[in-house]
């Protein structure tokens, strides 16, 4: 069997689409263009390129992108205060504080002083909480995890009553993709580096999602024959018949993988691109918020 492969650029285009369209609408009707802001500490330089890619974006949909850059050494205090102040700044819809932060300052401070209505990046503390309670909904889902189920979304998987193996607890990816899961219904197995016999376990798996950040982990044989397979990886390995000296592969080893599976996503081509259309998505909805509160306030727009 060879697998369908799940186009993310052909996916995160439609989405790209159905903003662009929201933008423009927003413009006409209220007069509002949606502003991104983004906070990034330090020189990280892939910190650097995906900042100047969330940014590209915004311009390319028709929204404002205002970019913040600190210096790796800026303090608790001066992070906060800046994102306290962006908060507070009515053009600024959402705000991105770019991770990883470097290490003297506390991310849950950070993210914390982000104001809940524009936390598009869904990281704030109690839009995590609200994400892990029954019942509950989070102002902004997080966008990668939100990015994974679209993809699902996009081949007609069934999600509910599926074994899902979720490869990963990070609070960016790993474990948010896991509750998203379990909010559709799923069984949900969650892996990380102490779990004893992975291949063991992912071979349970109807749908799996590897966010190890382990370049081709997955092998073929750790795969149950007709698995969807969503590979989250991104990385760098080296290859000197490239002109960079190295190319990019997944968590999952592709070629093999794909002989067993389904469906499965490329590297690249597959989850990357979900992420920032779905970060575009939620700066659009935080704006259209914004719009519909200001309108129905006395006085309205
Ligand atoms: P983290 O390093 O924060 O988390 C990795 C997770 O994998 C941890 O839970 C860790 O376990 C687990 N893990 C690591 N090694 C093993 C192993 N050998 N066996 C089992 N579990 C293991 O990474 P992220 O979640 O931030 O990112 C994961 C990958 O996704 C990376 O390649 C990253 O580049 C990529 N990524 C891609 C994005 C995109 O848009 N496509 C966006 C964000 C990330 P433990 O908790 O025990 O340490």
């Amino acid at each position: 069997m060879t697998a369908q492969i799940i186009d993310g650029n052909a996916v995160a285009a439609r989405i790209r689409e159905e903003v662009r369209q929201g933008v423009e609408a927003l413009k006409r009707d209220y007069g509002i263009v949606p502003g991104l802001a983004t906070v990034l500490v330090g020189e990280n330089p892939a910190s650097q390129t995906y900042v100047r890619m969330k940014q590209k974006a915004c311009q390319e949909l028709g929204m404002v992108s205002f970019g913040y850059h600190l210096p790796g050494d800026a303090s608790q205090i001066e992070v906060e205060a800046l994102v306290r102040e962006l908060s507070a700044n009515p053009e600024v819809h959402g705000i991105l504080v770019q991770l990883p932060l470097p290490r003297h300052l506390d991310e849950e401070g950070v993210l914390g002083a982000v104001a809940l209505e524009k936390d598009v990046d869904g990281f704030h503390p109690v839009n995590i909480g609200r994400l892990a309670m029954k019942g509950r909904e989070p102002a902004f889902v997080p966008c990668t995890p939100n990015g994974v189920i679209a993809l699902l979304d996009s081949v007609g998987v069934q999600i509910e009553g599926a074994n899902a193996v979720v490869l990963g607890r990070s609070n960016i990816v790993g474990l948010p993709t896991a509750l998203l899961l379990i909010g559709r219904n799923a069984t949900v197995t969650v892996c990380h580096s102490r779990t004893r016999d992975l291949p063991g376990v992912t071979r349970q798996a109807d749908i799996l999602v590897a966010a190890v950040g382990r370049p081709q982990m997955v092998r073929g044989d750790w795969v149950k024959p007709g698995a969807v397979v969503i590979d989250v990886g991104v990385n760098r390995v080296e290859d000197p018949t490239t002109k960079s000296g190295y190319r990019l592969v997944g968590d999952v080893a592709f070629d093999e993988v794909k002989e067993v599976a389904a469906a499965i996503t490329p590297v690249p081509g597959g989850v990357g691109p979900m992420t920032i259309a779905m970060l575009m998505k939620n700066t659009l909805i935080a704006a259209q918020r914004r719009a519909k509160a200001q309108a129905a306030a006395p006085g309205g727009l």
